[in-house]
């Protein structure tokens, strides 16, 4: 098992924020009519992607039916379906839906993470919950520094969270923070930061964060990460 695996199952077993730790097994348990049948994974979703990933992809935080459900980011719902859609467009990914944690699904020199790894109310972190987890990404940043050189950061909410995370990992973060825009792009040593606004269906269903702008902000990335498909 390589050190990233171990960091993954060590995230899984986490049970730091009582809150969200009660949230995401009662909605494991009550389920959604939907998916009555299927067992939820109900616990906190590590990153999915290669250890040796160039481009890192950091969102919010596994959404209660998605990632709470499947255990892999962004996998299962709407915002996820818009994502992978894009990276398959753009050559990260081989499939475009991500529906299942065993459903084949494989990035290239992608990895997607998030700032908060379990499923909040309403979609809504508290600050404390996100300082608390920034422990996880702090580590996962530091073990991925060896290849990473690009983030893609979707939202304000991951952009506050990131941009000390990179701090802590030791990546010179200018003071006061670059603040968040979509389009955005902080050049650190040796790694490009780009904001982009997050695949959420309060963005995408209205038009704000449309299929060409992402595809856009994701084949810079990867361009500035050096993956070439
Ligand atoms: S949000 Fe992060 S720190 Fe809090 S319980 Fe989940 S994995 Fe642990």
């Amino acid at each position: 098992m390589d050190a990233l695996d171990d960091l993954d199952r060590r995230i899984t077993g986490c049970r730091a924020c009582p809150r969200l730790v009660d949230w995401r097994e009662e909605v494991a348990r009550t389920k959604r009519a939907a998916f009555a049948d299927q067992t939820y994974w109900g616990r906190p979703v590590p990153g999915f992607g290669p250890p040796d990933a160039r481009l890192l992809i950091v969102g919010l935080a596994p959404a209660a039916h998605g990632g709470n459900r499947t255990g892999r980011m962004f996998t299962g719902d709407r915002s996820g379906d818009v994502l992978y859609q894009a990276l398959y467009d753009v050559g990260l990914a081989s499939q475009p839906t991500s529906v299942a944690a065993d459903d084949g699904q494989e990035l290239y020199g992608v990895r997607v993470t998030a700032p908060v790894h379990c499923a909040p109310p309403a979609n809504r972190p508290t600050p404390g919950e996100r300082e608390t987890c920034r422990a996880w990404l702090v580590r996962e940043l530091g073990l991925l520094r060896p290849t990473v050189r690009a983030l893609v950061v979707l939202g304000a909410f991951g952009w506050q969270a990131t941009l000390p995370a990179l701090r802590e990992a030791g990546w010179a973060v200018p003071r006061p923070r670059p603040p968040f825009a979509h389009g955005t792009r902080v050049a650190l040593d040796g790694l490009d930061v780009f904001g982009c606004f997050h695949v959420s269906q309060r963005n995408t269903f209205t038009g704000r964060l449309t299929p060409a702008m992402l595809r856009d902000v994701l084949t810079t990335a990867a361009g500035a990460a050096g993956l070439t498909r």
